[in-house]
């Protein structure tokens, strides 16, 4: 199987193209405030406008309901696309309106949200069939949403045939870097794992145990390793439901021979909004009053030891409450030592990519990925509903 990019699409001087995007950006009072994800798609928009007739570009904004929601219109995205695309840009009002099939060549558009349809999150095929129809191309450029099976990415591809179906530059360049931590990781392999809940990753840590070498475990995720280790955790936030898979995971990896690190000493306090007490204590010295927010400063430099020599690393999940100044030494380390390593690095991950732009090096990072579900999936090996959607 492969999958096919901007180069393999043909008879574009016609074309008439819908492109998939990610456009779900932060809007206040119909301001956008975060233009992050519109520069991300001048690439693949720019290599369309140079050689195709109609380019209709397409997105989900928000949490709209199946009905149009002026709280969620992408109409102040059109103008923030026109100035950074310095061309004008037509706001299309309805996603399946008419000005898709009348528009003239040379024209680019921008279509309601698609989430303003129910027929987009049931991937409905009259709404695939309808929303596909004036167009004769689809690019598919929406990393964020390639794990959902969502019509304008799933039901959409599917009418589309060879030469006439691509992802973009986007898409590509995530499944190329998501591709090296899947088939044959260069060793040593050492994934980071943490965020608030383990609940929210199991399928994913079990498919990393099954390929890294080593496995530094931070965050939430670690009280409930520690705490299925025995170790009491005082009122660190747990998830006491998730100690067999905890257990499930820790027996796998000594079986495997994975050298899997929790936390030896860590950072407590009474209250992450009002710290009145933040204290460093070894994981078995745990106050009952307290919670673990942070790594102490012997894991951290322990886990920036095991990444000095790592060949590929995969890092998701903070390893503390980063957002507080206090809690944020543990992830900053985190990410310095992963920006020093020569391996190739990937950061995937809301919080965590969050957390690399904190530590000030992201651009020292191989891959920042912009899906952090989507590239969570990938990793479990289970293939993506709109990356199937466009593979021949
Ligand atoms: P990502 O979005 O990168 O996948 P998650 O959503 O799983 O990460 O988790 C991120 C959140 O985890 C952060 O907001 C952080 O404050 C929180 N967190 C990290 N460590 C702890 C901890 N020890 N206790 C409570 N919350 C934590
Ligand atoms: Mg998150």
């Amino acid at each position: 199987m492969t999958l096919p990019t901007l180069e393999d699409l043909r008879e574009l001087g016609e074309a008439r193209v819908l492109l998939r995007l990610d456009l779900n950006v932060p809007i206040h009072n119909g301001v956008v405030q975060d233009v992050t994800r519109v520069r991300a798609a001048l690439p693949t928009l720019r290599w369309l406008d140079e050689r195709v007739a109609v380019i209709a570009a397409c997105s989900h904004l928000g949490k709209a309901k199946g009905v149009p929601d002026p709280a969620y219109s992408l109409e102040p995205v059109a103008t923030v696309l026109e100035q950074e695309l310095g061309r004008p840009v037509r706001f299309v009002p309805d996603c399946l309106g008419p000005e898709r099939a009348t528009a003239e060549p040379g024209s680019v558009l921008l279509l309601e949200n698609l989430r303003f349809y129910p027929g987009e999150k049931a991937n409905d095929e009259e709404f695939a069939r309808r929303l596909a129809e004036p167009f004769s191309h689809f690019v598919n450029d929406a990393f964020g949403t390639a794990h959902r099976s969502h019509a304008s990415v799933v039901g959409v591809a599917a009418r589309f045939g060879t030469g006439r179906k691509a992802v973009g530059f986007l898409v590509e360049r995530e499944v190329d870097a998501l591709r090296r931590l899947i088939s044959n990781p260069e060793q040593p392999f050492v994934a980071v794992v943490g965020g608030a809940k383990i609940s929210t990753k199991t399928a994913p840590l079990e498919a990393l145990v099954e390929r890294v070498r080593t496995l530094l475990v931070g965050g939430g995720m670690a009280n409930t390793m520690l705490l299925a280790q025995g170790i009491s955790v005082g009122r660190s936030l747990v998830e006491p439901e998730m100690l067999d898979t905890c257990r499930a995971v820790l027996d796998r990896a000594a079986a495997l021979g994975v050298d899997l690190h929790l936390p030896q000493d860590v950072v407590v306090t009474d209250d992450v909004e009002q710290p009145q007490r933040i204290e460093v204590r070894a994981v078995d010295d745990i106050p009952d009053d307290l919670m673990i927010v942070d790594l102490g400063p012997e894991t951290r430099q322990r886990y920036a030891d095991a990444l000095a020599h790592a060949a590929t690393v995969f890092w998701n999940g903070p390893m503390g409450v980063f957002e507080v100044d206090e809690f944020a030494a543990g992830t900053v380390a985190i990410a310095r030592a992963l920006a020093a390593t020569d391996g190739f690095t990937v950061v995937g991950g809301g919080e965590s990519v969050m957390a690399i732009h904190h530590a000030g090096v992201a651009d020292q990072v191989s891959h920042v990925s912009t899906g952090g579900g989507a590239s969570l999936q990938y990793l479990t090996a289970e293939a993506l509903p709109a990356i199937l959607a466009l593979e021949e």
